[in-house]
């Protein structure tokens, strides 16, 4: 939040109740949304409803202490970001302020009231490289400049979505702060590299476009079977253990997306110790640098005040929309979207509404789409192609997909990654239970892994699929009767299968090699066990036991194709061993 806005203060109010983040005050001049300072101490909070004189605050501060007869000032602007070089590495709360600014004006994090300070450092001096010049016409959006925000990233300077653009008439090179002019226009309009937006209102861009690009993970399970498109929307239920943070991490280092806007909203203090620890320690394996430089952390804890909770998913997605208008692709990840529906549960039973189901508010569905629908694939004002993909994890209670949170999330995404308890129970890693995730995107992303991979991508995942599905089918045989009861045909069916599981759907986070997986490997391993397939029903229909099948050397090796930095050639010499020592066999 900038302290900008604090110039602008209207009429004062009077505070008339407070119960938990929500606070009603009388004689205020303000209006739905306007950002407000309540209390003695100033604590932010954002008006959600008004009614006659009374307007109610919901505060994004502990409001302990607070009471009736102390002041509320408005200040007539809505909640907005900072938006400007300085994000990348950064680690903010649910409101946009820096922990590490935070911490040294109150030698602690998260415990702070009343402090405001900005989401971009006002002071610093950045290297402005002008990429107009004196006579240019530039439009609302269009780059003027960039800066090299970290090692990995280069900002873009933009004309601010709400500028009118002109003439440039004077343009400036070399070191300033985010607050000075680097471009003047002939209407007046001066350019910084410093702009605010409120984070309730998506940013402009020129056109939405249907996303036929994936977001390539490197995880085979992910881009072989359950692809989410740049631009696209997943949703993961992460119960504990079940590798929600691994795969997370998993995410962040491998998609392959720019920008990385972690939103950790609701979650245990010490779940989101464990991101803050772990992600400035983590390097990008594309490039080398850390991690961090090309990633946006926003923190909010459990024992955070519930109503930022909200802020923090807004603020993410507007950060993840602005660094979308320079033509970045951006992956913005929100750990756990379920912390936040809790929290406009319990500011929704505060303002006594109408409960909908499990006590959610009637417009939970509304707002978590309204979150969703900022994802996208799109052209940006000034031309460029720029994506947000949002990966929204869910904690449903129980593991339970039934409830509500789930359900709504399960109507808007497209992909769909079941974590699995009892699959991470048998160390299947990652627990992503092959028969409850969908991806809505496969269709649309085929043409791309054709082009980008191999022709018969789509056939070769078909396959697969109907090999798992019989499995599924199998397994409820086998747990009556037990597996030597079956015919050869089915015994070498599960036996598929258990390579399906094992060579392919598994995938070592931390074995070096085994952790990244390209869409040609993954497309590879898959041929290597369609090869032992049809090998291997050729040697039962020539009279083979099925044991002497699963018997031969060569086939255990498919699962080590995995951990293989040379898999081209292991793949081929592994083929060619597994159909020699089957076909010695009749
Ligand atoms: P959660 O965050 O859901 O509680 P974690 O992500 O910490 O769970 O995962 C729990 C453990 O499971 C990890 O410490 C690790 O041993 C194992 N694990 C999870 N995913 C993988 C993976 N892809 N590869 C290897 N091990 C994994």
């Amino acid at each position: 939040m900038s302290q900008a806005t604090q110039d602008s203060v209207r009429e004062d109010g009077v505070i008339a109740s407070v119960s938990g983040p929500v606070v009603t005050a009388r004689g205020l001049d303000a209006r739905m949304n306007d950002v407000v300072y309540v209390g003695d101490e100033g604590l932010m909070g954002e008006v959600i409803e008004i009614e006659g004189d009374l307007t109610t605050i919901q505060v994004y501060e502990e409001t302990s202490g607070v009471g009736p007869g102390e002041p509320v000032e408005s200040t007539g602007e809505p909640l907005t970001v900072d938006l400007g070089p300085g994000m990348m590495d950064a680690i903010y709360d649910g409101v946009q302020r820096p922990l590490d600014v935070l911490e040294s004006k109150m030698n602690s994090a998260f415990l702070d009231r009343g402090v405001d300070a900005p989401g971009i450092d006002l002071e610093k001096e950045w290297e402005f490289e002008p990429t107009v010049s004196e006579g240019d016409e530039v439009a609302s959006g269009d780059v003027v400049g960039t800066v090299p925000e970290t090692v990995t990233i280069e900002h873009k300077v933009m004309v601010p979505p709400d500028f009118e653009g002109g003439e440039v008439v004077a343009v400036e090179e070399g070191e300033f702060s985010v607050t000075e002019t680097v471009v003047e226009l002939d209407n007046g309009e001066e350019i910084t590299m410093h702009q605010e937006w409120p984070v309730r209102q998506a940013r402009p861009a020129a056109e939405k476009k249907t996303p036929r690009e994936p977001l390539v993970s490197g995880q085979r399970i992910l881009d072989g079977l359950f692809p989410i498109a740049k631009g696209g929307t997943a949703a993961i239920p992460g119960p504990f253990g079940s590798g929600k943070t691994v795969t997370q991490h998993q995410l962040a280092k491998w998609a392959d997306a720019d920008i990385v806007v972690y939103v950790g909203c609701g979650e245990r203090g010490n779940e989101m110790t464990e991101v803050i620890e772990d992600f400035p320690e983590l390097d990008d394996p594309k490039t080398g640098n850390p991690l961090m430089a090309r990633t946006c952390l926003i923190a909010n804890t459990s024992n955070m005040p519930v109503a930022a909770r909200e802020s923090c998913i807004y603020t993410g997605i507007t950060i993840a929309e602005y660094y979308r208008d320079m033509g970045y692709d951006v992956a913005l990840m929100a750990d756990s979207t379920s912390r936040w529906a809790e929290a406009m549960r319990e500011i929704s039973s505060r303002l006594e509404e109408m409960p909908g189901e499990e006590g959610y508010p009637a417009y939970l569905a509304a707002r978590l789409s309204e979150f969703y629908e900022r994802a996208g694939y799109f052209t940006t004002v000034n031309g460029e192609e720029g994506s947000v993909s949002v990966i929204g994890a869910v904690s449903p209670p129980g593991g339970d997909f039934s409830e509500p949170v789930t359900q709504n999330t399960l109507r808007i995404v497209k992909t769909f990654w079941a974590l699995d308890a009892d699959l991470a129970e048998r160390r299947h890693f990652p627990a992503i239970n092959w028969n409850e995730s969908y991806s809505l995107y496969q269709e649309q992303l085929d043409p791309w892994f054709v082009e980008n991979v191999e022709d018969d991508w789509a056939e070769e995942r078909q396959w697969a699929v109907d090999v798992l599905d019989e499995e599924n089918e199998l397994q409820e045989i086998v747990q009556l009767v037990g597996k030597d009861a079956l015919p050869e045909d089915q015994q070498l069916t599960l036996e598929i299968a258990r390579y399906l599981r094992e060579a392919y759907l598994q995938q070592n986070a931390f074995h070096p090699t085994d952790t990244y997986c390209s869409p040609e490997k993954t497309y590879g391993i898959l041929t290597a066990i369609h090869t032992f397939n049809d090998e291997a029903f050729k040697a039962l229909e020539a009279g083979v036991p099925v044991e002497e099948i699963q018997a031969i050397e060569a086939a255990p090796r498919l699962n080590r194709i995995g951990v293989q930095e040379d898999w081209e050639a292991y793949i081929e010499d592994l083929k060619a061993e597994i159909t020699e020592q089957l076909r010695e066999l009749y």
